[in-house]
């Protein structure tokens, strides 16, 4: 029998931690796991326990001389200069003890995910705990080591004949997942993300399109600074609608950085919970018309802990399992017991009130600029 739904979870990913004050913080996953759980939505029978990724699994995607020196980081014994040319050990991907297991039990979670829907257990799963879409083949990069999100498409592809269509809306582009796919017609990768003039990792660029026979399959809407939610939203949900009409995807594969919201301290978009619960409902609705339900959600980004992504992200569960979004209070002893731990006023609604929205001087210059993007992204392509 096919469930619906699932949800990977295990407190092992909590092992993914760089350092104490690192922004990249997986307690994320189980403030998540929690919320969700006060409200109900989420109950013992829904949830999966993963297995870790086996080294020739995580070599789908990576060298093999990248993940033993991944292993000898974590046990102390790579030297400096060899760490840094693996772009470990630097101030946003430090080294830490047992990196190798940690990282590889995060892609365990997401290719658990994947195989439970190609044997038909399962129609849709969400591992928040996965996301990590900067790895690159032999580099790490952006918080990211190992690429749960690159290994679990080459898996699929691996297992089945299956059209993959990858959507990222993580603030920062997903360099590594279109790097991994970049000559392949049949994983078509779309990242709508904050421009890369002057924020990480600076590529995404509307031109970038694709290479050989993947030309016409690499998307990229790079929008401007302070974009807010009709924007983001106008734009995104065109694209997508277009792009999934384009491409007849077999499963939809979906990133969801939470570093959109107008509270994000890395990033300088200025979204709110609406596109929190437009996103999920879309990647349903693609699901639901093109993949016989079939979708994966990973995690990813999202650096205000307390007071974005836990809802942002149990959002997508909630859309998963019940088939919309919650509105409302928040559940009181989730409340309660985190109040005491957050540095900040946890918000007390599933919904942000009018006043999180900071003005914007120039938001329609922005939204028209906005629009133009899109043109041009269109314009690109075979996608009318
Ligand atoms: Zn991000």
């Amino acid at each position: 029998m096919t469930k619906q739904a699932g949800f990977i979870y295990t407190p092992n990913f909590l092992n993914y931690q760089f350092t104490a004050d690192h922004p990249f913080n997986h307690k994320r996953v189980l403030l998540t796991k929690e919320l969700l759980e006060g409200q109900s939505t989420l109950t013992t029978e829904d949830l999966i326990i993963p297995r870790i990724a086996a080294d020739e699994e995580l070599s789908l995607f990576h060298d093999t001389v990248y993940i033993e020196a991944v292993k000898r980081a974590g046990s102390g014994s790579l030297k400096a200069d060899r760490a840094q040319e693996y772009g470990l050990g630097t101030e946003d991907t430090p080294i830490f003890s047992n990196m190798h297991q940690a990282a590889s039990q995060l892609v365990g979670g997401t290719l658990t995910a994947v195989e439970k829907i190609l044997n038909g257990n399962y129609k849709k799963i969400a591992n928040i705990g996965g996301g990590l879409h900067h790895g690159f083949q032999r580099k790490a990069s952006g918080f990211c080591i190992y690429n749960d999100c690159a290994i679990a498409i080459k898996y699929l592809r691996k297992q089945e004949d299956l059209k993959v269509l990858y959507v990222d809306t993580d603030a920062h582009h997903g360099d590594g997942v279109q790097a991994g796919f970049y000559d392949d017609p049949n994983v078509c990768t779309f990242s709508i993300h904050e421009t890369g003039r002057y924020l990480f990792p600076g590529t995404g660029n509307v031109n970038e399109r694709g290479i050989k026979s993947g030309h016409g399959y690499s998307f990229n809407l790079p929008i401007d600074a302070f974009t807010e939610d009709d924007s983001f939203l106008e734009l995104y949900e065109t694209a997508l609608r277009k792009i999934a009409a384009f491409f007849k995807p077999d499963i939809i594969v979906t990133q969801n950085g939470a570093d959109s919201h107008c509270l994000d301290p890395l990033t300088h978009l200025c979204g709110t919970m609406k596109i929190y619960e437009r996103i999920p409902l879309l990647a349903a609705e693609i699901a639901d018309t093109y993949c016989e339900g079939r979708w994966l959600a990973v995690g990813g980004g999202g650096y205000d802990m307390w007071r974005v992504v836990p809802r942002a992200w149990a959002q997508v569960w909630n859309v998963m399992k019940t088939g919309t979004y919650c509105k409302g209070p928040l559940p009181e002893q989730w409340l309660e017991k985190w109040q005491k731990e957050a540095p900040v006023t946890l918000p007390s609604s599933w919904q942000d009130g009018a006043e999180i929205q900071p003005n914007i001087p120039r938001r329609a210059e922005i939204t028209e600029k906005n629009k133009l993007l899109l043109e041009d992204m269109l314009k690109y392509t075979a996608v009318i």
